[in-house]
C-alpha cells in the first residue's frame, strides 16, 4: 500500500517515508492508495474479537511491509493500554470517552501510536535523529510529549502560545523534559501554527528531517479509525443503526471514522460537530471554501477556522459534495449553547462532559429526529478535567483530579520563550 500526495505532484511513498515526511515534498496531504474493506467474517465475528485484535485487522493494509507482523502487534498492544467505555445518556444516545489514556484526550491514541512507529524506523540509525515540530492550542502538545518521551532517536518540538493554554495542558507539555522542549511563543496559535508550516518550507532546514506530529501525519491520523469499530463491537447487540458526532476541530478524527465506513463499518451517518469556527458548515451551505481565521472559544481545542484534513474527506467522496452530504453533515455551535448542553447533560443524566463533548452532543440532538431508529455516539474527547475552571464554573461543581493529572500538577514548568520566525530557525539550527 502507497500513499499519493493530495498535491498530486510528489512521488507516491510507503507508509515508512509518509510518516517520516509528515506532509509530502509539495505540501500535499498523503492519501492511500487504495482501500480495501474488510471481509464480511470480520464483521459478523467483531463481538468475540478485543480492542487490539480489531485494531490489527483495521490498520494492517495500510501499513504493508513496512513493520513486520510481529512488531505491528507489539505497537499496537503498547498504544491501546487503555479503555474506551461507551456510557448512555439518555435513551438512544451514548458518549463514546475517549480520555482514558495519558493525558486523557483521544490524542493519545494517534500520538503513540507513531511515536511507536518513528521508533522502529530509528531502529538501526546511530547518530541521525527526527525532529518532530508541533504546533498545540493544547491538547496536541500534552499527547505528543508524553507518547513519544523517551522515544530514542527522536527530538519533540512544541509550540504553544504563550497564556492561551489551560493550567493542566501547559504542564502536561513544559514537565517532561529529556527529548522533549517546549518552545512558548509569544502570539496566538495561528502564529505557531504558521512558524511550524514555514519550517516544513525553509530549504535551509532541508537536512534537518523535521516531521509533523499533527493528525495531518498518517501514522497520527491513521489509528484514530479503532474506537470507531470498538462503539459498534460494544453496541451491535441492539441491532440498530449508528450515527457518530464528532467534535471537529481539524477534521482528523471524523476523517478517520469516515474512512472506517469506506472499510465496510456500517455507519449510517456523520455529524461534524463544531465550535462557531463553521468552515465546513459555510461550505456545505454554499458549495465554495473559504478559510477564515480562528476564533476563540471555550472548547479551545477546535478553535480551527481552516481544517486541515478536509481535503482528506472530500477525496474520500471524490471531491464530489451532493454525495458527501449524503452521509455527511456539519452544525456550529456558540459558548452560550455549549454551557446550556453541559448543564442539561449534568441535571439529566448525572453526567459531567466537557465543552468538546457537549459541542458533540448538541450536534446529535439537532439531527436525531432525522435518525428515529438509529443510535447517536457523540465522542467525550477530554476530560472535563483539562478544562477545569470553564467545566467548574458552568456546573458549579467541583471535579476531582485524576492520577494522571496529579502527577504533573506539581512539577516545574520548563519552557524557551520565543517571539518570531526568526528565532524557531535559529534554535533549530544551532539546538
Ligand atoms: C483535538 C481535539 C478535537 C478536534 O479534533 P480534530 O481531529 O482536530 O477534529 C476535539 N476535542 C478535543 C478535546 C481535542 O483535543
Amino acid at each position: 500500500m502507497n500513499y499519493f500526495s493530495l498535491n498530486h505532484k510528489a512521488a507516491n511513498v510507503n507508509f515508512e517515508q509518509a510518516t517520516i515526511n509528515g506532509i509530502a515534498p509539495d505540501k500535499g496531504l498523503y492519501f492511500p492508495e487504495k482501500l480495501i474493506p474488510l471481509e464480511q467474517s470480520f464483521f459478523e465475528n467483531i463481538e468475540k474479537m478485543s480492542n487490539t485484535q480489531i485494531a490489527y485487522e483495521v490498520i494492517r493494509q495500510f501499513i504493508a511491509t513496512s513493520i513486520p507482523e510481529q512488531e505491528l502487534s507489539n505497537i499496537i498492544e503498547e498504544t491501546l493500554n487503555f479503555e474506551f467505555p461507551l456510557v448512555k445518556i439518555e435513551e438512544d444516545t451514548y458518549a463514546l470517552e475517549l480520555f482514558h489514556g495519558p493525558t486523557m484526550a483521544f490524542k493519545d491514541v494517534g500520538a503513540r501510536f507513531m511515536a511507536r512507529c518513528l521508533r522502529y524506523f530509528n531502529r538501526s540509525k546511530k547518530d541521525e535523529k527526527i525532529k518532530v515540530l508541533v504546533a498545540t492550542s493544547g491538547d496536541t502538545g500534552g499527547a505528543v510529549a508524553n507518547g513519544f518521551l523517551r522515544v530514542k532517536g527522536v527530538e519533540v518540538i512544541i509550540l504553544y502560545p504563550s497564556g492561551k493554554v489551560s493550567t493542566i495542558q501547559e504542564k502536561q507539555l513544559t514537565t517532561l523534559g529529556q527529548n522533549i522542549i517546549a518552545l512558548e511563543v509569544d502570539g496566538t496559535f495561528d502564529d505557531c501554527q504558521a512558524m511550524v508550516k514555514q519550517a516544513f518550507l525553509d530549504e535551509d532546514l532541508k537536512e534537518l528531517n523535521l516531521t509533523s506530529a499533527n493528525s495531518i501525519n498518517i501514522a497520527r491520523w491513521l489509528p484514530q479509525m479503532f474506537y470507531f469499530f470498538f462503539a459498534y463491537r460494544d453496541l451491535k447487540h441492539l441491532n440498530k443503526n449508528m450515527v457518530f458526532s464528532v467534535p471537529s476541530g481539524n477534521f482528523g478524527n471524523i476523517c478517520a471514522g469516515m474512512l472506517a465506513k469506506k472499510l465496510g463499518l456500517p455507519i449510517e451517518f456523520f455529524i461534524a460537530s463544531t465550535n462557531i469556527n463553521d468552515t465546513v458548515a459555510l461550505f456545505l451551505k454554499s458549495g465554495a471554501y473559504q478559510a477564515k481565521p480562528s476564533t476563540a472559544t471555550i472548547s479551545n481545542a477546535m478553535d480551527v477556522g481552516d481544517p486541515s484534513n478536509f481535503v482528506r474527506i472530500q477525496q474520500l467522496y471524490n471531491n464530489e459534495i451532493e454525495t458527501l452530504k449524503k452521509d455527511f453533515s456539519s452544525y456550529s455551535f456558540t459558548d452560550e449553547e455549549t454551557k446550556n448542553a453541559m448543564k442539561k447533560i449534568y441535571s439529566t443524566a448525572n453526567y459531567i462532559s466537557d465543552p468538546h463533548g457537549a459541542v458533540g452532543y448538541l450536534g446529535w440532538q439537532k439531527t436525531k429526529e432525522k435518525f428515529p431508529n438509529s443510535i447517536g455516539v457523540f465522542l467525550e474527547t477530554a476530560h472535563p478535567v483539562k478544562f477545569l475552571d470553564t467545566v467548574e464554573e458552568t456546573l458549579q461543581t467541583k471535579i476531582e483530579i485524576p492520577q494522571q493529572i496529579k502527577a504533573v500538577i506539581d512539577k516545574k514548568k520548563r519552557s524557551l520563550n520565543i517571539k518570531n520566525y526568526k528565532e524557531l530557525k535559529a534554535f533549530l539550527t544551532l539546538g
